[in-house]
């Protein structure tokens, strides 16, 4: 049985799948059995693992006419760097599609394939905000949800609509919000004015780093940069500091979302 699941919200480009990819190793090297699950149409969640771009679970499916028996555990799961496996859902049909049947089939598949009941951990990296219920999808199979914000507006915009999808789906489920980790920023003013607003833990703050963002570019996480680099140690601390916060099982919050004029009164500086 899956002991922990989680999945990682926040806007576009705010640096999910980066995260997500560094966490997931720091996890295996905790000993854990993990498998990323990348649920972006942009199927890249899990290409700093791999080191290219793995054929989706949609792309195979239609190349098997959706013949489920026809597909193998090695068509569509990958094993990445460090000993963590990884899968991308693809994309929905552009305008016609819809994100929850995605993420339902290639759950529905793993199971079917005896895989997804038999990792330790299983992590959905999503894309920006929750535009609808399909997106949120993952979180009726999670434990946690993490959101991954800056210091900005836009991204704390994302952020609380992504805490107000937790809030509820938090009803009918016993999933609890772990918290905020704050990515590509060493101030953080606005992050702590809104979880004063919205009580929430601020788990990490990521600085923006050269290396962080070079490490896209190569195809590599910082974990196996640091393995030629062994200045590059210190990067990965953050994500191992990440991990054993998850490990301890931590109680998380169900947050209660602001208003979108209260949000907007509180990070406006007019
Ligand atoms: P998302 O999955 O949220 O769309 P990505 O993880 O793909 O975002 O990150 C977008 C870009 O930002 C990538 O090129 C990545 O290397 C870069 N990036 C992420 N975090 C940092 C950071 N802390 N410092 C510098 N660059 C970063
Ligand atoms: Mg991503």
């Amino acid at each position: 049985m899956t002991r922990l699941t989680f999945a990682v919200y926040g806007k576009g480009g705010i640096g999910k799948s980066t995260v997500t990819c560094n966490v997931s190793i720091a996890l295996a090297r905790r000993g854990k059995k993990v498998l990323q699950i990348g649920c972006d149409p942009k199927h890249d969640s899990t290409f700093t693992l791999t080191g290219f771009l793995i054929p989706t679970i949609m792309d195979t499916l239609q190349a098997k006419d959706y013949h489920y028996e026809d597909v193998w555990p090695e068509d569509v799961i990958y094993q990445g760097y460090g000993g963590v496996d990884c899968v991308e859902t693809g994309g929905p049909a552009a305008g016609t599609g819809c994100g929850g049947y995605v993420v339902g089939e290639t759950i529905k598949l793993l199971k079917e394939l005896n895989a997804f009941y038999s990792y330790d951990v299983v992590v959905f990296d999503l894309l920006g905000d929750i535009t609808c219920g399909g997106f949120a999808a993952p979180l009726n199979y999670s434990d946690y949800c993490i959101i991954i914000t800056d210091n900005g507006f836009d991204a704390l915009f994302a952020a609380n609509r992504i805490a107000a999808s937790v809030r509820e789906k938090a009803r009918s489920h016993p999933l609890r919000l772990l918290g905020l980790i704050a990515n590509r920023t060493v101030k953080r003013d606005l992050i702590d004015k809104y979880v004063q607003a919205c009580p929430m833990p601020v788990l990490e703050l990521l600085p923006l780093l050269e290396e962080i963002r070079v490490s896209r570019v190569q195809g590599k996480t910082l974990f196996e940069m640091a393995e030629t680099e062994t200045s590059l140690m210190y990067v990965c601390e953050y994500y191992l500091n990440i991990a054993d916060q998850l490990l301890t099982e931590p109680e998380g919050v169900i947050p209660r979302e602001l208003a979108d004029k209260d949000l907007f009164n509180l990070l406006s500086d007019f």
